[in-house]
């Protein structure tokens, strides 16, 4: 099981390192079941690193450069992101494939990027809200999979999170029967493009909190939870944490 708490664009140095730091305290006094990961701002990133050294908590970046190296101005690549201690590396947020104008060609080459560094990309896929009602959510979903997902790469290397778009900070969350009907549809994909689907951790992101959590973690198909707004909030994380660790 994988907690993944993305910060998106908020705090700043003070309040990240309070932050992480709250977390840090609660979690490395325990025997964490599950692992829990933190995807702060990157400027953050090695700051929060070097003051948790020995710590059982996971970091990783929100996004990464398609390309290597070169002329692109104001990129960080994955490369980059190694060096200063990641593990994972969120590729294909619907923020970015929306707001940026992310094509699942461009996810592709993020997440080989992220592969080729010997980090985990965890790439997102979901629908709209228009693509749900129009009844062509697992359409779009499959194509986002199979050309966004760097084939000839074992299960272990990388991560889905379903999030569908409506359920992003919208506090709507999709219902146990949707969680588990994608997840299911997600894993025969990837059986058909010759991973083995059972054994690939798929995540659910999409107005997770404390009072959803343990419905939506105890699906046999859940692997895990991508976080948003309610990562931003330690106690409110940590609730989160003890229910996914209760489920182990
Ligand atoms: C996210 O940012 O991936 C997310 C799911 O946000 P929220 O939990 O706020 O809906």
């Amino acid at each position: 099981m994988l907690i993944a708490g993305n910060w998106k664009l908020n705090c700043n140095l003070k309040e990240a390192i309070q932050l992480s730091s709250s977390i840090f305290d609660i979690l490395n006094k325990k025997k964490v079941l599950s692992e829990v990961a933190l995807f702060p701002p990157v400027i953050y990133i090695d700051s929060i690193k070097k003051m948790n050294k020995n710590s059982n908590i996971s970091i990783g970046a929100q996004d990464c450069s398609k390309n290597v190296s070169g002329a692109h101005t104001g990129e960080v690549s994955a490369t980059m992101l190694l060096d200063i201690g990641c593990k994972y590396v969120i590729v294909g947020h619907s923020e970015r494939r929306n707001g940026n104008h992310e094509s699942n060609q461009d996810i592709f080459l993020k997440a080989k990027s992220v592969i080729d560094n010997k980090m985990i990309p965890i790439i997102c896929v979901g629908e709209s809200l228009k693509d749900r009602e129009a009844g062509n959510a697992l359409q779009f979903i499959e194509s986002q999979l199979k050309e966004s997902i760097p084939i000839n790469n074992n299960n272990n290397e990388f991560i889905i999170a379903y999030e569908p778009i409506w359920a992003i900070g919208s506090g709507k969350t999709a219902t146990p029967k949707i969680v588990t009907q994608v997840h299911i549809m997600i894993r025969k994909i990837l059986n058909d493009i010759g991973f083995d689907g059972e054994n690939v951790s798929i995540l659910y992101g999409g107005s997770v909190n404390r009072n959803n959590a343990k419905e939506l973690i105890s699906l046999d198909e859940v692997d895990g939870f991508l976080i948003g707004g309610a990562s931003l909030d330690a106690k409110h994380f940590f609730d989160i944490y003890n229910f996914v660790e209760e489920s182990v």
